[in-house]
């Protein structure tokens, strides 16, 4: 059914073949960081990579406003990768940890378990 959807006319051939291939500026689902110029996918939660959405943390808390970060802020090119790495868990999320591979989320997830089973590894990670 989902595939029938996928191939079907109707469907934005920018979703195809994955979420990566919809250009950063796409009208309808945009997925690039909103920092000026930068080039990094976002996070859903703050719209920003995760490098900004650290640094904007930081900046809110020091009452700074967010239009005027998201104009300072240093932008970053993509990730060296090819492609931004993402989630090994769910594909449709960007990896917040690289070493790990993971989202926010299953990083959270990860670490917690770690946390519960001390030195216990992935074979009963629960996603
Ligand atoms: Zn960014
Ligand atoms: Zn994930």
């Amino acid at each position: 059914m989902l595939t029938a959807l996928i191939n079907g006319p109707e469907f934005d051939p920018a979703l195809r073949g994955g979420v990566l291939k919809i250009p950063p500026t796409h009208p309808v689902y945009p997925w690039s960081c909103t920092a000026v110029d930068c080039e990094r996918p976002r996070w859903r939660r703050y719209a920003m990579c995760s490098v900004h959405a650290e640094q904007w943390q930081e900046a809110e808390a020091r009452g700074a406003s967010r239009a005027q970060f998201l104009q300072t802020a240093q932008p970053l090119p993509a990730t060296e990768m090819p492609e931004a790495m993402m989630c090994r868990i769910c594909p449709q999320r960007p990896a917040l940890s690289l070493q790990l591979v993971l989202c926010f989320r299953h990083r959270t997830r990860w670490l917690s378990h770690l946390k519960r089973h001390p030195g216990g590894g992935e074979g009963n990670f629960e996603r």
